[in-house]
């Protein structure tokens, strides 16, 4: 079936990206939940009709480690997407100081498994792995969204590329500045392993007060050493993030390999609570927003 827009009932923003924003909706005819998410282009109808017709194949997509499409429609400027609604958000919402290795595995493994999926069944190279494209539920369960199927899509988007952190691997960022516009599956290896970093870490991994612009960041992704995961995680770990910062694409290790790396192996059987550490961080989320509201209020006294 096609969904419109007149089926939804608009509810709460969700969260805002580079080019547009994403609302909680109510799909009428089914009363199912969805996530709407809205891009914003500047292209002909002929255009548009081809990216709607593109991003169908995504009814094909189905995997538990993939956000669930529902349909796709666009409305004067803006394309509408409508997918599975994840009630925990997206990680970097949620990781903090730094999630433990546990949960990280979890998340990883999820994430390998999911882009593999993409890959060997569909084709697709996802093209913006980083955590806010890592959606989490109450259940614990992760899932991946935002992948590049559609090839029209992608390169309207990439025209108007903006974004300060980078999770474009070293030979995309060189390759970009030669105006070549290949894209192999390495080059999400990298981006796994930069956003296994930031979720460990709690940060982008390149930190923004040492390269205080996007010319000095990408320089360091370029020429510099990869970063590493704190101390505090396993050599295993540390040896599994140092496989996919691998500055040469090719001898980054393929899904396969990775699914085979001992780290990534062990979180296939042992148990994580992830539904329990989504409820934590969640509390700990609410805390933060309400002490923050706390600190800027004691302000009036500077006045008297
Ligand atoms: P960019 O614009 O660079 O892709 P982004 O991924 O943050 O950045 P969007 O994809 O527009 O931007 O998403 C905005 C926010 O909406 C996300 O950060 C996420 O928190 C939230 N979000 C997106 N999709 C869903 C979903 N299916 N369920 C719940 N929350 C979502
Ligand atoms: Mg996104």
């Amino acid at each position: 079936f096609k969904i419109s827009m007149n089926d939804l009932t608009l509810l709460e923003e969700l969260g805002k990206g580079n080019y547009g924003t994403v609302h909680r909706v109510l799909h009428k005819p089914t009363n199912v939940t969805m996530a709407l998410k809205e891009v914003r282009l500047e292209l002909d109808e002929a255009k548009f009709s081809q990216i709607i017709m593109e991003l169908d194949i995504l009814h094909k997509a189905i995997s538990p480690q993939i956000v669930e499409f529902y349909g796709a429609f666009f409305v004067e400027t803006c394309v509408y997407i409508c997918m599975e609604y994840m009630s925990a958000g997206s990680i970097d919402k949620l990781y903090g100081d730094g999630i433990p290795e546990d949960v990280l595995g979890k998340i990883t493994l999820a994430m390998v498994k999911g882009l593999k999926t993409l890959k060997d069944e569909h084709n697709i190279i996802h093209r913006d792995v980083k955590p806010t494209n890592v959606l989490v539920n109450e259940k614990g369960i992760v899932k991946l969204c935002d992948f590049g199927v559609s090839g029209n899509l992608v390169a309207s988007i990439a025209k108007t590329n903006i974004g300060c952190q980078s999770y474009m691997a070293p030979e995309r960022i060189k390759a970009e500045n030669a105006g070549q516009i290949t894209y192999t599956v390495h080059s999400d290896i990298w981006s796994l392993g930069l956003s296994m970093l930031e979720m460990a870490k709690g940060g982008y991994p390149y930190d923004p007060s040492t390269y205080n612009n996007i010319f000095a960041q990408l320089q360091a992704i370029v020429d510099g050493e990869p970063p590493e995961l704190p101390e505090d995680f396993s050599e295993d770990a540390k040896d599994f993030v140092r496989q996919c910062l691998n500055k040469s694409p090719r001898n980054r290790p393929n899904y396969a390999q990775l699914l085979r790396h001992p780290w990534l192996h062990r979180w296939e059987t042992e148990e994580v609570d992830m539904a329990g550490w989504v409820k934590r961080a969640l509390e700990a989320r609410e805390k933060a927003k309400k002490e923050g509201v706390k600190e800027e209020k004691p302000k009036p006294a500077l006045h008297k």
